[in-house]
């Protein structure tokens, strides 16, 4: 081994960031990937749409776009998730008079000016256990105090156009009700919550909206193609490129708000099931979104006593070797919510 390959890699110190403005006033939309260093799909996704928009091969009619294709830059330098911490939980703007407390921190005080500026935020992602892709969108409109919002129609046209068989719905409602049930149902406070929100979240507390793209597996060949339709797709949407010549022709006031052909399945997050201990094991290997029926075993706990599914549901980011007193599963079941619908 040479000397050169035994020192370390010198830490990031560069966030890239490509923007386009077209003269034309319009949506502005804001593309991430790498925000977890070991998903490379949604830079895979934005380096191809960048060279398209260098070559000419695709216009941008109106809006801006903008796109950091490696968002945690020291994450995908060690190829890991994390740098020295998640970029995706605590993201909001160190106060004033703070110093950053890590690299995350002072990433994400560049990222929030950046998010500030624009309107839409797709984030693109991609997971550990086999499965395939799908849209994360956030809660409905509500002027309640966890995640207030008001946008949900728009960012559920979002996620129905992006080309995944489903979408889930709910995370931060169940994030924070899984903190209370550690807490043996205290309700969590503010700073707790605060750790679980990330890019969307942040989005939609500046007025804007978001979805999470999860592509497919990490090293999916099929991840990357994922991540560039859904850039593409997103942009038709909202108007910001041509329409796509081969699609159907419509009514051109409508052209941009048509849904596929095959609506997703939407999914709800209803619950959080932490592991307790180490013992505690699953009766069999689960994949995000296998469907279990009310009754169906899932797991058995230390004690012996089987965990068995409350309702008809579909199990969801199931983790076997999670800490004890962390997340295990999710549970989530078919929403009755229609993306192609306002809610009344
Ligand atoms: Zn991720």
């Amino acid at each position: 081994m040479s000397e050169q390959q035994r020192t370390p890699a010198p830490v990031p110190d560069v966030l890239r960031v490509h923007g386009f403005s077209a003269l034309e006033p319009g949506p502005k939309l804001i593309v991430l990937g790498g925000v977890h260093g070991d998903e490379t799909c949604g830079t895979a996704g934005i380096e191809r749409t960048l060279a398209e928009l260098d070559s000419g091969a695709l216009a941008l009619v109106r809006g801006q776009l903008t796109m950091v294709p490696v968002a945690n830059p020291l994450a995908r330098s060690l190829m890991r998730r994390e740098g020295e911490r998640n970029l995706n939980r605590l993201f909001q703007p160190t106060r004033a008079g703070e110093q950053p407390a890590d690299y995350e921190s002072r990433i994400t005080d560049l990222l929030c000016p950046l998010l500030d500026a624009h309107d839409v935020l797709l984030d693109l992602h991609s997971f550990q256990s086999a499965g395939e892709a799908f849209a994360m969108i956030g809660p409905r409109d509500n002027s309640g105090t966890l995640e207030p919002f008001a946008r949900a129609f728009e960012e559920g046209q979002l996620a129905l156009h992006l080309g995944t068989s489903r979408v889930v719905e709910g995370w931060l409602d169940i994030y924070a009700a899984g903190l209370a049930q550690r807490a043996g149902g205290k309700p969590a406070d503010e700073s707790e919550i605060a750790f679980g929100k990330g890019t969307n979240e942040y989005m939609r507390s500046r007025g804007g909206y978001g979805v999470t793209l999860e592509c497919g597996q990490h090293r999916d060949p099929a991840a990357p193609e994922v991540a560039h339709r859904a850039i593409h797709a997103a942009l038709r949407l909202l108007g910001m490129i041509a329409p796509d010549p081969h699609a159907q022709p419509q009514a051109a006031s409508d052209r941009h708000l048509q849904p596929p052909a095959a609506a997703p399945a939407l999914l709800r997050l209803v619950s959080v099931i932490d592991r307790d201990s180490e013992e505690d094991q699953f009766v069999r290997e689960w994949a995000t979104f296998d469907p279990v029926a009310r009754g169906e075993p899932i797991g058995v706990r230390a004690d012996g006593s089987v965990l068995a599914a409350e309702r008809d549901g579909f199990i969801v980011f199931p983790n076997s070797a999670a800490l004890p007193g962390t997340e295990w599963f999710y549970f989530a079941v078919a929403s009755e919510r229609d993306l192609r619908r306002p809610l009344a």
